[in-house]
């Protein structure tokens, strides 16, 4: 019966549309990872360089503290020169003026040490606070993005399914209707049968004539609308009358 033929022909554009809509689902994944991972890169990179600076920061007290031990051998050494018996006057003058001023500067280095272990106590919470926000951060995206790929491994089970429907319901569905829904599929999309709604058409909405609503209830051969060449078939019983 042609009804059956037609019913045949819905249900193979019924998977088409699934099969549509996951392939448009399936597109949306790619950019949604990308962004994780650009991301996560982004965040990796400010730790990295907050990181970096406290390293830095290390770097530069640990090269103080050897100018500082400098300085004092050099005062040590000077010290000693001073002891030498029967030193001159002016000798002993110049090297109390040199030591003098390497007091002055191991001064200045020590004031600038303790600014910096000040500065060190602040700087090491932000970098603890950053190491973890920095982790937490990358196991929201791991589970993010391994929801995404469950997604899409379930999305593509579930095409691969369809796929082999449609391979079934390829056989069952008659030429000349399958040459049309085709042809048409290619040309205008993915819904060539269309129910009417009310008097309309359910595709382009043009009033359908009553002969045509009639013969499309009857169901014998294809009716397809005036407007839009849609193949037209009963209102679904859910649908107004
Ligand atoms: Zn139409």
């Amino acid at each position: 019966m042609f009804k059956d033929d037609i019913e045949k022909l819905k249900a193979l554009q019924d998977i088409d549309s699934e099969i549509a809509r996951l392939k448009e689902q399936l597109n949306l994944y790619p950019p949604m990872i990308k962004k994780i991972e650009k991301n996560l890169l982004r965040k990796r990179k400010e730790l990295q360089s907050i990181r970096d600076g406290q390293q830095e920061r290390l770097k530069q007290k640990r090269l103080m503290e050897k100018e500082i031990l400098f300085r004092q051998e050099e005062i040590q050494k000077k010290t000693a020169q001073q002891n030498v018996p029967k030193i001159k006057q002016d000798a002993f003058d110049a090297l109390k003026r040199e030591i003098d001023k390497l007091k002055g500067e191991i001064s200045v280095l020590e004031d600038k040490i303790i600014q910096f272990i000040a500065e060190d106590e602040q700087a090491l919470k932000s970098l603890a606070k950053a190491e973890s926000v920095f982790k937490a951060e990358e196991e929201d995206s791991q589970l993010e993005r391994k929801r995404i790929e469950e997604q899409i491994a379930s999305k593509k089970r579930r095409t691969d399914e369809l796929n082999s429907e449609r391979a079934q319901q390829l056989t069952l569905v008659p030429n000349e209707l399958l040459t049309y829904y085709n042809r048409y599929y290619r040309g205008h999309g993915p819904t060539v049968v269309v129910p009417i709604h009310g008097d309309s058409c359910g595709g382009c909405h043009m009033r359908i004539l009553p002969q045509i609503i009639v013969e499309a209830k009857q169901c014998e051969k294809m009716i397809t609308c005036e407007g839009c060449r849609r193949i037209l078939i009963a209102p679904e019983s859910n649908s107004p009358q």
